[in-house]
């Protein structure tokens, strides 16, 4: 959309530079005001999300304040030209000011009519409390003379100074908060006022006096008086505001590029602190913790935007706005519905009431926790205002992982009194030990603890003690506080104003009626209900859990029903198959009841550390010949046989893949250094028989078997090849276990998969064994079943030459774990220290261990498809590395043209929506 001025100004054949965009001629600033605006809803990338939404509401002709919008372009360049911005875009922000004054009858500056702006920030994706906002901008010594005389609501004009004084002190001067709260609270003290209304225009006048010395004394200078050099200076602290520590963090979390940038928008001002018949708040068209089709909300009367969330005074619900202003309230309701039903989503709005006349001052789709979202997004397809296709859209496949969640064990948790009760924020259970500060938070966790931060209330500096608590509990605050915001957005377990509380965070305690807790104490509490409990309490598997293995009712369980039902649309539009990476046969049967529709990767090592195996696997390694070997893997056989038979029938004739052993057999061994100083004590204590000398002989093996680099050494098919009976015993019992089942009814076709192929010669030395024992048993079984051969692509040169295996391989999985390892040469075991880093300077957006690296290690797995269907048309495609499991990268597979991934059997849902997003969406990547 970028594109479009430039191409329309050269008709000629446009050249990639042609089309890219000219500062010079490019619009930047983006007018709303009269019903009309320069922009719309689905210029979010250019206008914010406030900005595009403040534009599309004024098209709908909704009582929207007028205003201008700079672009998110222009705080790039800003960046780009260091800090400053050129003067064509400032003539071009000049002439705005002037259309916004025209508009409003108002002059910026005026004594008799001044125009007052809001100046906000806003970038393409909300960053809650990040970043920085300035009302009543405008005012000075004489405008607001001037405000008053108009008004004649003298009081009303001195609360709006002050707020500008405070706010521009704080955003632009970098004067902390607590300077400014100091001088009020010592206003409001010496005047016995309990409340900020309860100061009168004389006491305001103080405050503001108060005020200005502080910005004198700590900024060195005079408060601006001149507006558009207010105008100015407010908008570069916007623009700066994008890379405080904070909101970087933020971002980091978030996933949110930084280039983005934020827009800035410049409103003329509404007032909701002119007296008792004016009034500001912010809501919801649907409940954002549970998702209930209920107006949801909080407002203050005689009040200022940020008040509503910065607890200075406890906001009222909503409902009792119907009371006080009822044509407003009638107003908004209508309004916000008509909202929702324009964007076909949940909607987070603020508005302000200035004397009785209502004011849209923000909308946008509302931030919801996972299990809020299941239920509007099945909500509204039942109330037919969107379609199931959409449905899938609204849910954030992440977000699934709420639902799964464990929460507590009822019964337990009854039986504990409840300590205190709070507003319940965001949803879940959280149970763990006290901390008062966000970086203890982090401390505390690093050291393996788990951790739930209590606050008198949450600043955006504590997102990183959020972030690693198991959950977040403050005392103020409403619904729509920091806290509880950031929560649901986390999928944190929240409940803020839990007002019993008194929290002393010096002394690192709080008191609830009779009892104290410290620092370290368990508390716990349940984000659903509110409640607050001192105790550890243990917790127990979701609901959507105890639906699906049969402990509760599936049909008394609304949240599973909407889950179900949500991805059957999601199978209906994917085209990814997904299978699951499972084991053991519990494993597997859990994947399926999450809607596995195969294994794709069944390692079989971990069935060597089953009960009473590692002697029989260690007498395997230690075997001095090949006889001695056979013997010990003639014992592995029935017990890996009945592993198999139990994985291929928990998943009901669906296919499973089995990986032959892979890893170096060290793994196996106990560690050098524990025998070492096993057979040195057993040496000084003078023993001598076999305790010893079996230590002595695992020594040696152990000893004979390390390696400088096992992760590139003796493993894979490696093994296989040096020890082909190890691959015979596994062979058989594939072979054996899927004999039995066939012959019960049960039609399976296993799936035998080679690891660590990089020759095709490695493949058909393997692959001759498997056929030729899978003849034999089959055989000796007297019935003929259908199995492939195939392999693991997880090696650079594997998929070089991946049309050479091709033609010998049935199937390839792509093991991206260890194909991300050698494709960097980052140790997937060693890389978190420096990974880090890399991450933190930017060297590396994101870990390529957790989301896929589509430009490199993606583009061995492009070549290996496009290789390996050419040796082998319709050549079977799947991936097994845990990006199988990452929607980002479950995006790229599907481009790509696999034909499954497989996950983690507690990530399938998630991989099941997402391979649903990624089939429905237009441009991946976006
Ligand atoms: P945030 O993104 O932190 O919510 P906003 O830019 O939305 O920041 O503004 C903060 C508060 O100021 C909000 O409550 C908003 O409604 C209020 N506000 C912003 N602009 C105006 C305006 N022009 N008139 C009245 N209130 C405003
Ligand atoms: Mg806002
Ligand atoms: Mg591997």
């Amino acid at each position: 959309m970028s594109k479009k001025p430039a191409a329309r100004k050269k008709p000629q054949v446009p050249s990639p530079k042609a089309l890219a965009p000219s500062p010079k001629s490019r619009k930047h600033v983006y007018f709303f005001g009269n019903g009309k605006a320069d922009g719309n809803r689905n210029m979010k990338d250019l206008l914010g999300g406030k900005g595009s939404g403040l534009a599309e509401m004024t098209n709908a002709g909704l009582p929207v304040p007028p205003g201008f919008t700079i672009s998110t372009d222009v705080c790039n360049i800003y960046y780009k030209e260091k800090q400053k911005i050129p003067a064509a875009i400032d003539r071009e922000i000049a002439d705005h000011v002037k259309q916004l004054e025209r508009t409003a009858g108002a002059t910026l500056g005026s004594i008799e009519n001044p125009l007052l702006v809001s100046v906000r920030s806003g970038a393409k994706f909300s960053m809650p409390g990040m970043m920085d906002t300035i009302l009543n901008l405008g005012l000075n010594d004489e405008s607001v003379e001037g405000l008053k005389n108009r008004t004649k609501n003298g009081r009303f004009a001195f609360d709006s100074y002050r707020r500008f004084i405070q706010m521009f002190g704080n955003v632009v001067l970098e004067i902390p908060k607590a300077a400014f709260d100091h001088e009020f609270d010592a206003v409001k003290k010496a005047r016995g006022a309990k409340i900020d209304t309860d100061l009168d225009e004389a006491a305001l006048r103080e405050v503001v006096q108060r005020y200005k010395k502080v910005v004198k004394e700590r900024a060195r200078k005079d408060f601006p008086q001149h507006p558009h050099l207010q105008l100015t200076m407010s908008r570069d602290a916007v623009f700066r505001s994008w890379m405080n520590p904070r909101a970087i963090e933020y971002r980091r979390i978030y996933d949110i590029p930084d280039h983005i940038g934020t827009a800035v928008n410049v409103q003329m001002m509404v007032f909701g602190n002119t007296g008792d018949r004016s009034a500001t708040g912010v809501g919801f068209t649907r409940s954002p913790a549970t998702g209930a089709k209920e107006f949801y909300g909080e407002f203050l009367i005689n009040a200022q935007g940020e008040d509503v969330v910065s607890g200075v005074r406890t906001p009222q619900p909503i409902r009792e706005l119907e009371q006080v202003l009822p044509k407003a309230y009638a107003q908004l309701r209508q309004i916000t519905t008509r909202l929702e039903k324009h964007y076909k989503d949940i909607q987070d709005f603020e508005f302000t009431i200035q004397d009785e006349h209502l004011y849209m001052l923000q909308t946008r789709s509302g931030k919801r926790t996972g299990y809020a979202a299941v239920v509007i997004a099945t909500d509204l397809v039942a109330e037919k205002l969107i379609t199931p296709k959409e449905a899938i859209l609204l849910v954030d496949p992440e977000s699934l992982n709420q639902l799964l969640a464990p929460g507590f064990d009822q019964d337990e948790w009854k039986s504990i009194p409840t300590a205190t009760k709070g507003l319940p924020a965001s949803p879940g259970a959280a149970s763990g030990q006290v901390v008062f500060t966000a970086d203890h938070a982090v401390e505390w966790t690093a050291q393996g603890k788990q951790v739930i931060l209590v606050r008198r209330e949450t600043v955006p500096d504590d997102i990183h003690g959020m972030f690693v608590a198991q959950g977040i509990l403050t005392a103020t605050g409403g619904m729509t506080s920091h806290a509880a915001v950031v929560g649901r957005q986390m999928g944190k377990p929240s409940i803020v104003g839990a007002g019993e509380l008194e929290i002393d965070e010096h002394a690192k305690r709080f008191r609830v009626g009779a009892k104290t807790v410290k620092e370290g104490d368990y508390i716990s509490f349940d984000g659903l209900t509110g409640e607050v409990k001192i105790a550890q309490v243990a917790s127990k598997p979701s609901e959507i859990l105890q639906a699906l293995n049969g402990t509760l009712d599936r049909k008394k369980s609304d949240i599973y029903q909407r889950f179900e039902k949500l991805l059957s649309w999601a199978d209906k539009v994917r085209r990814l198959g997904v299978y699951a990476n499972a084991d053991l046969p519990d494993q597997a049967a859990l994947a399926y009841a999450f809607g596995a529709r195969g294994i794709g990767l069944c390692r079989t090592e971990h069935m060597f550390f089953g009960e009473g195996r590692i002697p029989i696997v260690q007498r395997m390694i230690l075997a001095d010949s090949e006889a001695d070997r056979r013997a010990a893997l003639n014992e592995l056989l029935p017990l890996q046989r009945e592993d198999f038979y139990g994985v291929f029938k928990a998943m009901r004739g669906c296919p499973v893949t089995i990986r032959t052993i892979d890893p170096p057999l060290h793994e196996f061994l106990p560690k050098r250094e524990d025998l070492m100083v096993d057979v040195a004590r057993l040496e000084t204590a003078g023993t001598s028989g076999a305790e010893l000398d079996e230590k002595r002989r695992l020594l040696h093996r152990v000893e004979q078997l390390h390696e400088f680099n096992p992760m590139l050494g003796h493993r894979g098919v490696r093994l296989g090849i040096t020890y082909p009976e190890i691959t015979e015993m596994q062979t058989r019992a594939i072979i054996e276990a899927a004999c039995r089942l066939n012959k019960e009814g049960v039609r399976i076709a296993p799936e035998i998969m080679i690891p660590l192929v990089g020759l095709v010669k490695e493949l058909h030395d393997q692959k001759a064994i498997v056929d030729r024992v899978a003849a034999d048993v089959m055989k000796e079984q007297g019935i003929t079943i259908k199995y492939l051969v195939g392999t693991m692509i997880e090696i650079p040169r594997g998929c070089l030459v991946a049309d050479q295996i091709a033609r010998e391989a049935q199937f390839f999985s792509f093991g991206t774990n260890d194909l991300t390892q050698l494709t960097f040469g980052f140790s997937r075991d060693d890389s978190g220290k420096f990974l880090k880093v890399y991450q933190e300077k930017k060297i590396l957006e994101k870990d390529p261990f957790a989301s896929i690296d589509v430009e490199g290690v993606g583009d061995l797995v492009r070549v290996g498809v496009e290789r390996g269907r050419r040796g082998r048309p319709g050549l079977k495609l799947g991936i097994c590395g845990e990006h199988g499991g990452d929607a980002a990268s479950i995006h790229f597979f599907h481009q790509v043209g696999l034909d499954y991934v497989s996950a983690s059997p507690y990530r399938v849902p998630v991989a099941r929506l997402a391979a649903a997003h990624a089939a429905l969406s237009v441009k991946v990547g976006d």
